[in-house]
């Protein structure tokens, strides 16, 4: 019997091992360790590939090694150049860690490369028992889940589409017509075809840019609910994707609406486009104040929506991902387990905040069974636990604003710190730019000597000088933020000990 299972071999699980194996939690210390999972998302996606955040956030000070990273084009954030993190460095940066938790867990760690199946975590006897797509089955004292987001979301009419190109009647074409965003831009797209892109996240701005660089799309369309307003905001966190919104918006390719149906052209020639989309396309009359955002958006007048057909070799979706969904991080788990499962708060002390208003991970009430991580955002397809998601997100607002997504790596590294009681100490690796408040409070005490007070409000100066950052809490910041608050405060922190970099 294994002490502790970790479901998922990505970010948020090497993140959860060597948060636990670093931090003060009992209950997630374990002398015999089973790992089970696969690739993970930013191993199959092409090495230069350009996150939406630069290391400051994304990478632990755990080692010498320089990380590489990506220029932008054009620079729509100001930056100079060569900020973002890479794909491929990410790779080797988790690969990193994994090496370290093997060094210091040596003996007490198995990996193994399988998937956990549908209902495949249930109760049996004082632990669990784990059942995987090879068909053996594990036993543990307790599971951590942290196996992401789950498989792509979908539409009943991609669904029907893709149900009528399976038939024998259909013979398949070399390039998948409809296909997950993700999908996607894992693979070269064949070149010059005709493609709808539907959705107005991150993600569909990475498949448009895809369609447009490598597959040379000779006609597109990039269609969501919102248009341009969810396009310019969700799918363009911090200015990343600016290129190809620029390019779309130029050329025209930008529509508001929704997919009604999908036929299929079975008399289409070999290089003519079979996808046959009927879109109902919106109209929009002047704007409006967004009920929960506050901001103007353009303001639809359903009387005017005409429906327009777009003949396609390829449609792309991204509809967000479907936690229930095959091997999702809900479906895996019995459903006894689900209904267990609540939610595990931040202490007040750790985010500076009123008691139960950071959300950290799900857990069962004998705190066996926990789902941590990105798994976290999606709520496992929960209605009870979808109510109190947004207080994940919530470790956002004291991050910078490039650390915001919610299902991003800077806020599950940092939950899943907390949730450990990883504390940093040496102001020599100091993670300035991901660090709890309380880490930062107790870093100003023990290195600079200050009283309670002075360093929780110096901390908290200094995180809020770090969520009006785009990218990093950099040593020029701290050094202003200290001489502010000492003209303010009429105080006399001296920022030597620190150690801040020149
Ligand atoms: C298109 C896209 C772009 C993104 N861009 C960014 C970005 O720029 N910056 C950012 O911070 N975040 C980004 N994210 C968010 C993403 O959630 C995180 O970057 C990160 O990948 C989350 O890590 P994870 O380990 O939770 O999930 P993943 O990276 O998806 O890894 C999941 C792991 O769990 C395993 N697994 C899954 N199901 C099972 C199962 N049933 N049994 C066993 N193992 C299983 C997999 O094999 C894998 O090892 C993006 C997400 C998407 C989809």
């Amino acid at each position: 019997m294994f002490d502790q299972i970790v479901i998922g071999n990505g970010s948020s699980a090497v993140h959860f091992i060597h948060s636990a194996m670093l931090g003060s939690e009992a209950k997630f210390k374990s002398d015999k360790t089973l790992v089970i999972g696969k690739s993970d998302l930013w191993s199959q996606t092409p090495s230069g590939h350009a996150l939406g955040q630069t290391p400051a956030i994304l990478e632990r000070r755990i080692g010498p090694v320089a990380p590489s990273t990506a220029t932008e084009t054009p620079s729509p954030t100001g930056l100079p150049t060569a900020q973002y993190e890479t794909a491929g460095s990410f790779t080797r940066y988790l690969d990193r860690m994994r090496q370290q938790i093997n060094e210091v867990m040596y003996g007490k760690l198995y990996v193994t490369n399988d998937t956990v199946i549908a209902n495949g975590v249930a109760r049996a006897g004082n632990g669990f028992e784990v059942k995987t797509s090879s068909g053996n089955v594990y036993e543990a004292k307790s599971v951590i889940v942290a196996s992401g987001l789950g498989p792509a979301n979908s539409l009943p009419p991609i669904e029907l589409a893709k149900a009528e190109l399976g038939k024998a009647y259909a013979e398949p074409r070399d390039y998948p017509e409809i296909v997950d965003a993700v999908t996607y831009y894992q693979t070269k797209p064949p070149k010059g075809h005709d493609v709808l892109v539907y959705g107005g996240s991150a993600t569909s701005a990475w498949a448009s840019s895809h369609a447009w660089k490598i597959g040379e799309a000779s006609r597109m369309m990039w269609m969501c609910r919102r248009g341009i307003d969810q396009i310019s905001t969700e799918g363009n966190p911090v200015g990343r994707n600016s290129e190809v919104i620029q390019m779309a918006v130029k050329q025209g390719l930008i529509e508001a609406g929704e997919i009604k149906n999908i036929a299929i052209d079975l008399g289409a020639g070999p290089g003519e486009p079979r996808l046959m989309i009927e879109l109902k396309v919106y109209a929009f009359a002047g704007h409006e104040r967004d009920a929960r955002t506050g901001d103007l958006v353009s303001k639809r007048d359903a009387t005017g929506d005409v429906t327009r057909a777009f003949r396609a070799h390829q449609l792309v979706y991204a509809v967000g991902s479907d936690p229930l969904g095959s091997g999702g991080p809900g479906s895996i788990l019995s459903v006894s387990i689900r209904d267990e499962l609540g939610a595990a708060y931040a202490k007040d002390s750790q985010f500076q905040t009123d008691p139960n208003a950071v959300l950290l991970a799900y857990t069962t009430p004998d705190e066996k069974l926990w789902v941590v991580g990105a798994s976290v955002f999606g709520a496992l397809g929960m209605p009870d636990l979808r109510k109190v998601r947004d207080k994940y997100a919530k470790v956002g607002d004291f991050l910078t604003q490039s650390g915001t997504p919610p299902e991003g790596i800077a806020i599950l590294a940092t939950t899943l710190d907390a949730l450990t009681g990883r504390f940093q100490t040496n102001p020599a690796t100091f993670e300035w730019s991901r660090a709890r408040p309380e880490e930062i409070v107790k870093l100003l005490k023990d290195a600079c000597g200050l009283d309670d007070g002075t360093a929780q409000a110096l901390a908290q100066s200094l995180v809020t000088v770090r969520a009006d950052a785009k990218f990093a809490l950099t040593p020029a910041m701290i050094r202003k933020t200290v001489a502010d608050f000492n003209d303010v405060y009429r105080t006399r922190v001296d920022v030597t000990p620190l150690r801040l970099p020149a």
